[in-house]
């Protein structure tokens, strides 16, 4: 299996060179040359690890053998809290949650952190190398990439987040990991200000290259992959086609679940669910992609004006053409407004995708109605796509994506339904753990200090 980037000017490459490597040298995403037929139809009944594997080993290649995937798997979903790993849940005669939130950090990112970690850990290892992680998160993402990687061997990882800025839960979820590779620093800054900081560490090319800099953001292919097993998972056990409907941010997710409708899961069709910050909405539905201040919002996960991952579709609308997606977003970049031909909008999102936008008030009344009628609790990033599966579900029995468990939330779900949920087991002492973190000023010079005092990649200080 190659790899090619989105922008058509990189080197093609093997899986586990796209894994290190995240972002491809031209600035485009990688996806395979080719998409390969999954064994659909020879997973069921298989535990939830052992359809991973066998579902993932068409996109791996040679590059892992089966037994090496299969164990990285069973290790990386022993860490869920539910048997089924991301089982689904009923909520009504044609509607079904797809709860992706059973592991460590309570949100859907752990079912690819989780992995991604462990696999880059081990190609590290066979290839005698370690790498220095860095990243910025306003939450969720962080604390999973965390747990996907505490106690690796072969890297270490250094989150920036800004201080005072991320929920109790969020912090004490990073800071309380106790392992000798994890590192988190309160910046005295905005996330926006994490973000650039990391950005300047990687145009340093000469700290980014005595560190082995290396991410493990939302563009990373590995992170795409491992969400297209649940979607194939949950469709096959609903005898699809289904509609899916995801609650958006990057569209990672969503760009998955287009990934395993294309490579022969009985999906039907996408409902894309926004909050107030709805550039895919207007794109979906009026053809309208032009970038707006983003606005807070309950569903803070989802508080994205640019949808990095976009671009992997956008290669597909235009026929794998590179050239014309790097021109295409470069215009993007320079005048906010994406233009897509008419044509390509009947071809490629009409009939596939739907979407709506949820507003906040909207996303505590579809919190309350789940618990009215069903006594589940549901997080706000969920409601949001409950609220827009409920207004667009049509002939096809649809699954929403619960994206985050309710604990992660107790503000929105106790506001909205006078239930504080309460933490699950593992994490029912976090406020009691010893945390540790450094802070720091909003200052280039001293977060690189810091990172390299900490990194364990052998470099010349
Ligand atoms: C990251 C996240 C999302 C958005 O997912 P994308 O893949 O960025 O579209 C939605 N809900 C929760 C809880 C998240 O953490």
């Amino acid at each position: 299996m190659r790899y090619v980037s989105t922008r058509g000017e990189a080197p093609d490459l093997g899986f586990a060179d796209v894994l290190l490597a995240g972002l491809a040298p031209d600035g485009g995403l990688y996806v395979p040359a080719e998409w390969p037929e999954l064994p659909v139809g020879s997973i069921s009944g298989l535990p939830y690890p052992a359809a991973a594997a066998r579902l993932m080993a068409p996109f791996v290649g040679d590059d892992l053998d089966d037994a090496t995937l299969a164990r990285l798997c069973d290790e990386s979903y022993a860490t869920f809290r539910h048997p089924a790993v991301t089982p689904l849940v009923q909520v009504d005669h044609h509607h079904w949650l797809l709860e992706l939130f059973h592991g460590p950090t309570l949100a859907f990112k752990d079912v690819a952190l989780q992995l991604v970690g462990r696999l880059f850990d081990h190609v590290l290892g066979e290839r005698d190398r370690h790498v220095t992680i860095v990243g910025a998160t306003s939450g969720d993402t962080g604390s999973a990439a965390i747990d996907g990687v505490a106690g690796c061997e072969h890297l270490d990882i250094v989150i920036l987040y800004p201080a005072g800025r991320t929920s109790e839960v969020q912090r004490r979820q990073m800071t309380t990991v106790d392992s000798p590779n994890v590192h988190t620093v309160a910046v005295d800054g905005t996330f926006d200000d994490c973000q650039d900081l990391v950005k300047a560490m990687f145009a340093d090319a000469g700290f980014r290259e005595r560190l082995n800099l290396s991410a493990v953001n939302s563009i990373n292919w590995a992170r795409v992959m491992a969400q297209v097993v649940y979607y194939v998972t949950a469709s096959t056990a609903l005898a699809g086609p289904v509609t899916f409907c995801v609650p958006t941010g990057n569209f990672g997710n969503v760009l998955a679940g287009w990934i395993a409708r294309r490579c022969g899961a009985p999906i039907a069709d996408f409902v894309v669910a926004s909050n107030r910050n709805d550039i895919l909405t207007r794109f979906v539905a009026g053809g309208d992609m032009s970038t707006r201040d983003v606005v807070p919002t309950l569903s803070p996960s989802m508080d994205i004006q640019v949808s990095s991952n976009f671009e992997r579709l956008l290669f597909e609308m235009n026929g794998r053409d590179g050239g014309m997606t790097a021109e295409q977003l470069r215009r993007f970049r320079s005048t906010g407004r994406l233009d897509v031909e008419a044509d390509q909008r009947r071809e490629w999102i009409e009939g596939s995708f739907r979407a709506a936008r949820v507003d906040d008030d909207e996303t505590l009344e579809e919190i309350a109605r789940v618990h009215a009628e069903t006594g589940m609790l549901i997080d706000p990033h969920t409601a949001t796509g409950v609220g827009a599966a409920r207004r667009l579900g049509g002939a096809h029995p649809i699954v929403t994506t619960a994206t985050a468990h309710p604990a992660k939330f107790p503000d929105a779900v106790e506001r909205a339904t006078g239930v504080r949920p309460a933490l699950p087991d593992h994490l029912a002492d976090l406020f009691e753990r010893p945390e540790r973190t450094v802070s720091l000023p909003n200052d280039l010079a001293a977060v690189q200090t810091f990172v390299a005092s900490v990194s364990r990649t052998p470099h010349t200080p």
